[in-house]
């Protein structure tokens, strides 16, 4: 019994013993602690999806199949909807984890008619995605490099009728440029991995070469993990599946050829402006684009700027032209992406039919993140977490008051930290984090990273917000940097860049070039509304603020189920324990504060009956039989062991008793 440990290190203490026996699934109440074996457990079998199916959760021992069971069955018994959670750092086996309920959830779907290809086209979307948005970092070989929320939608036999995906902050800046050990998004490598020669010479790429610019930075091409050749075959064959045309394969492999090809673009400086040095390379990326070289050479090295309602034409620098061109190739890959996943949704089903059924949410989305260097990514993935720790936060106890109520059992509030004072440090449309930077963004002429480092100290420096801190503070921070204390610990976030990714905008020069794409796939990327001038795309923090928004509103309406992973080591090796980091992610996944919620109410609770039927041999009064009420057996059971009043809840159908201290007490005394 979990709960009845106080210290962080005795439950760190338990999960490695049973780590150790190779038990990787533990609970804590109802929410699985998931600890990546980095080995094949044999624990996902369709043996085992058998064996969880209509099994009440603790039946059995923990497991994802008794966590998607249990999600499942509510959802079809109550007609309630569902989701399931999944955090932990990256290489902690979310996307696993995710996986792997989504198996369970389609085996449960009849092996008929439309069903089947639904079904089929909700796993086969998983390559994919997976094929353009993970890649090789160095703490996970197939690292997922965006945020995934999937809903199944089910009718009311509990067949899955259809499915949408949202996808959030994919991390373009991966297209061009890599950290040492890492490499670019999957899909590039398997293109020129492919074996498909005809292919790559179509394209204008030559195969097999790993050493074009954009997937080279890392230093690694070819991994011994990873099969680049024979996942090239298995995403071409999910392709098919998913019903992707010959046309629009054609459109996502040009563009991926066409990026390679633009990080081979050079420029020189001419006087005062920058000229392509090899046209020849560019003509490439002007075919594989479909868009017209003149145009094209034109939006790379010069800029239309408005000014009194006269356009003008800038000339770029050396400089500012390596930079749009990395812009250009950040942007068409982004594009690409957001357009593949609306693809994907359209092929589960003609039209996701709110509200005629039940539905299912897997949310796997990168854990909060603390890196040596801490960005506008990390603040914004940090974000997101806080969010979802306050859903969480919101949602235990929600529950645990309403089954309270049923019961008519009296109960008082737990505290709690609540986070919303962070929430709302960030993201408050007037006065947050966020606000502060559209401020800097949307303000006249083109601000730095400064201003906005500025604009913060003079909101929040100076204790006038307690989170808040910078070298203007405390001059042994960083400078250039603000430190937020987050629910799960300090962050210290470096301001460089803040300004142009939240900005993150694509000159209106190459929009009009991409527009004009003879691919009528590609074209579609972009919309004629970019190019009016007046109107401002909303800056990438706010559409990443509504997109949270929309998402907690979606999930704070379903009944949540928790599953929070943890990495064992950094080295991805089986059986290797690093206490220190299991330590730090309890923490940071806010475990201990889990126990907490979980401790603060009643920790054991069980229908009279049951609990009259396991525990009648230890009162006289009970035993062989009780000829009265089972509410009042349970009550005289429980007074016969002593337990403290204080401690015990009789509610309407179930005895509650708060410490499992009393509920270990009764255990022994069966022993004894
Ligand atoms: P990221 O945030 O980087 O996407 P993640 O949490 O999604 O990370 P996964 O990709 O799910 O991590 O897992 C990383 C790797 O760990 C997998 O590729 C696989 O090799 C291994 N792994 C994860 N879960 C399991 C498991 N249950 N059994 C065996 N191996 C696993
Ligand atoms: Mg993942």
């Amino acid at each position: 019994m979990l709960e009845n440990y106080t210290d962080v290190d005795v439950f760190v203490e338990n999960l490695k013993s049973r780590f150790e026996a190779k038990l990787n699934y533990t609970y804590i109440r109802n929410i699985l602690i998931s600890i990546n074996p980095f080995e094949d457990l044999g624990t996902f079998t369709s043996d085992l999806i058998d064996e969880y199916s209509n099994k009440s959760l603790f039946e059995l021992p923990p497991h994802l199949y008794a966590i998607a069971n249990q999600a499942y069955y509510t959802m079809k018994e109550e007609t309630t909807d569902q989701c399931v959670l999944i955090s932990g750092e990256s290489g902690a086996g979310k996307t696993e984890a995710s996986k792997q309920i989504l198996q369970f959830l389609v085996a449960k779907s009849t092996d008929t008619g439309k069903a089947v290809m639904i079904r089929d086209r909700l796993l086969q979307s998983n390559p994919i995605l997976e094929a353009f948005g993970n890649a090789k970092t160095t703490r996970n070989d197939n690292s997922s490099r965006f945020g995934k929320y999937l809903e199944c939608q089910f009718d009311f036999l509990g067949e899955v009728v259809n499915g949408r995906m949202m996808t959030y902050l994919l991390e373009k800046s991966r297209v061009t440029t890599q950290l040492t050990g890492e490499r670019n998004f999957h899909i590039f490598y398997m293109l020129l991995l492919s074996g498909d020669d005809a292919l790559c010479r179509d394209l204008g790429l030559e195969a097999n070469k790993l050493d074009y610019r954009y997937i080279s930075q890392g230093g690694v091409g070819m991994v011994e993990e990873l099969d680049d050749h024979s996942e090239f075959l298995t995403v071409m064959s999910a392709f098919q599946q998913c019903g992707i045309e010959e046309q629009e394969r054609l459109a996502l492999f040009r563009a991926c050829a066409g990026i390679l090809q633009l990080g081979e673009v050079d420029f020189q400086q001419q006087g005062d402006m920058a000229a392509v040095s090899n046209t020849d390379v560019l003509q490439m990326v002007a075919a594989a684009f479909s868009v017209d070289l003149v145009g094209l050479t034109h939006a790379l090295t010069s800029r239309t700027v408005e000014a009194r309602g006269e356009s003008l034409v800038k000339h770029l620098s050396k400089d500012e032209a390596e930079t749009t061109r990395d812009g250009l190739s950040k942007s068409i890959y982004k594009r690409m992406f957001a357009w593949l996943v609306e693809r994907l949704n359209a092929s589960f089903g003609q039209e996701y039919t709110e509200g005629r059924s039940t539905t299912m949410g897997l949310l796997d989305i990168y854990g909060f993140e603390v890196l040596q260097s801490n960005g506008f990514e990390q603040l914004c993935i940090n974000y997101a977490n806080e969010r979802l720790q306050q859903l969480f936060v919101n949602l235990t106890l929600k529950a645990e008051q309403e089954e309270y109520e049923r019961e008519g059992v009296a109960w008082v509030g737990v505290e709690y930290f609540d986070n919303k004072i962070i929430c709302d440090l960030i993201e408050d449309a007037k006065s947050g984090i966020f606000a502060a930077l559209d401020d800097t963004c949307l303000g006249p002429g083109e601000q730095g990273d400064d201003v906005f480092l500025k604009a913060l100290d003079a909101r929040f420096g100076q204790n006038k917000n307690a989170l808040y801190s910078s070298w203007a503070d405390n001059k042994k921070l960083q400078r250039d940097s603000f430190v937020l204390k987050h629910y799960a610990g300090d962050v210290a976030y470096d301001v460089a860049g803040f300004v142009s990714k939240n900005n993150d905008l694509l000159f209106r020069d190459l929009v009009r070039v991409m527009l004009d794409s003879k691919d009528t796939v590609m074209a579609k990327w972009f919309d004629e509304s970019e190019l009016d001038s007046k109107k401002r795309p909303p800056t990438a923090s706010t559409q990443f603020r509504r997109s949270i928004k929309e998402l907690m509103e979606t999930l704070m309406v379903k009944q949540p189920s928790y599953v929070r992973c943890i990495k064992p080591n950094q080295q991805k090796h089986a059986g290797v324990w690093d206490q220190e980091l299991v330590t730090h992610q309890v923490k940071y996944l806010g475990l201990m504060e889990v126990l907490r919620v979980a401790r603060a109410g009643y920790c054991y609770r069980r229908p009279f009956e049951a609990f009259y039927q396991r525990y009648k041999s230890v009162c006289k009064a009970t035993w062989p039989s009780y000829p009265g009420p089972l509410s009042e057996a349970a009550k005289l059971i429980a007074d016969t062991l002593k337990v403290d009043e204080s401690e015990v809840a009789v509610g309407k159908t179930k005895i509650f008793i708060k410490q499992p201290k009393t509920l270990l007490a009764l255990e022994n005394s069966l022993v004894l």
